[in-house]
């Protein structure tokens, strides 16, 4: 099979080494990649948002799959346009990626057939927000119904934190991403993400992980795309997985198909393991980064079929295999991000870390220079995965390969994992 994967990061490089890996891909092409995802790949300057010139190359190179990585072209509608192509894609259409596109929709999903979640109110004035947050007062979370960045969220502790949030929101911080926002309850536990594969009426489990978003040790700093992540998420018991399944997954399936919008892809739940049992933060609709470099990791089965039994309506007679050990992946980002930073700095000691034994380097923000080196081009720039029996191992193997570059313009956080280690706990 011919394959075109959508995408730029970290999350993308660890989707085409396992696509390229699999016996049914016969070529694969990632737009527009990265200096990493050349390797495995071969990467075409294409635009993830230019559908006309994305079908004119499916159809010229006569790709048999499309694979979605990133929320943007997903909620913009890709899946339709490929489709009504006749080009086969996986990942949701516009209709079901409004799971992650508005978070208000989400919610009235939620509250429509008793998906558990957080109490709250869809607000388009900022009179209304102010007035449903003296109401409630704080604490209490403010975020804008669009696509944000996974920046349009401020959990607030005081009423004038909240108030000044809703300012900011509608402030148009995020465009007409925050024309609408939401106001809700802040749920207390400990967060996981929980990921799995859906067909428009079946979903089985993905895995779970836990990411770390805050840009310091310490879960300190500003909040990042994430910093790094870990697999599986130590407090998920097989109990509480099925919990999860059955009183999350599976009604929202239900739910959108019910609704003329069925969901196929890649539902990514961020839920919160509150005293009452699970309940919904957020939904996303396409694998997380840096978790999807974990789970990769963790994944025995072959990726494609798995994916093409998705898009099929098949996955009712589809099992995933996962290896028992653990995985932790260190983002590597360059000096200053989430702000300013430099871009073209030279990385030094990629093919050292990667001959580490359990360690991948995996590709964000690279570009292959003329010469052939590797230079930073972006914030966060390597994903460092490492694997071993439990988080702890995964975690010294993936430090190894982190200590193993030679990058004076890049950082990292070096308590990736803490919370799954027995004194984090
Ligand atoms: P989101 O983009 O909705 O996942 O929000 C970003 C982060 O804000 C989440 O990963 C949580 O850590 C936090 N958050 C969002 N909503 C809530 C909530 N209702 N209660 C507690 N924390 C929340």
């Amino acid at each position: 099979m011919r394959l075109l994967v959508i995408g730029s990061g970290g999350r993308e490089h660890a989707l085409c080494r396992k696509l390229a890996a699999s016996p049914l891909a016969d070529a694969v092409f990632c737009a527009p990649g990265n200096g990493g995802i050349a390797e495995v790949a071969t990467c075409v300057p294409l635009d993830p948002l230019a559908f006309p010139e994305m079908i004119a190359f499916c159809r010229r190179e006569r790709i048999d799959l499309v694979v979605v990585g990133p929320e943007g072209p997903l909620v913009a509608g890709i899946v339709d346009a490929l489709e009504a192509a006749g080009i086969a894609a996986f990942g949701p259409k516009a209709a079901a990626a409004a799971l992650e596109g508005s978070k208000g929709f989400t919610k009235d999903i939620c509250a429509k057939y008793g998906i558990p979640t957080g109490a709250y109110k869809r607000c388009t004035s900022a009179v209304e927000a102010k007035a449903f947050i003296a109401e409630n007062s704080a604490p209490i979370v403010v975020k804008a119904d669009g696509l944000a960045a996974g920046k349009g969220v401020v959990v607030a502790l005081t009423i004038e934190e909240a108030n000044a949030a809703v300012d900011m929101i509608m402030g148009g911080a995020f465009g007409t991403a925050g024309a609408e926002l939401v106001v809700e309850e802040l749920l207390d536990g400990e967060e996981i993400s929980y990921f799995a594969l859906c067909d428009g009426s079946h979903a089985i489990p993905l895995g779970s992980a836990q990411d770390h978003k805050r840009a310091y040790d310490g879960d300190r700093g500003p909040n990042t795309g994430g910093m790094g992540a870990y697999a599986p998420a130590p407090v998920l018991t097989p109990e509480l997985d099925a919990e999860i399944m059955a009183r999350i997954i599976h009604p929202t399936v239900a739910a959108m198909a019910k609704e003329g919008r069925p969901f196929t892809g890649v539902l990514f739940a961020g839920l919160m393991m509150t005293k009452s049992g699970p309940m919904l933060i957020e939904y996303n609709t396409r694998f997380g980064d840096p978790e999807c470099q974990v789970l990769m990791a963790r994944l025995q089965s072959d990726l494609l079929p798995a994916l093409l039994a998705a898009r099929d309506g098949a996955l009712d007679r589809f099992d995933l295999r996962w290896k028992a050990e653990a995985a932790l992946c260190v983002v590597m980002a360059a000096k200053g991000y989430p702000g300013d930073y430099a871009k073209g700095d030279v990385i030094g000691g990629l093919e050292r870390a990667a001959a580490l034994p359990n360690v991948a380097v995996l590709h964000a923000g690279t570009k292959q220079a003329t010469d052939g080196r590797i230079i930073a081009n972006g914030g966060r720039v390597l994903g460092i995965v490492g694997t071993g029996p439990d988080v702890a191992a995964a975690r010294t193997a993936a430090y190894a390969g982190v200590d193993a570059l030679d990058w004076p313009g890049g950082f990292c956080r070096r308590d990736i994992g803490w919370r799954a280690l027995p004194q984090g706990r």
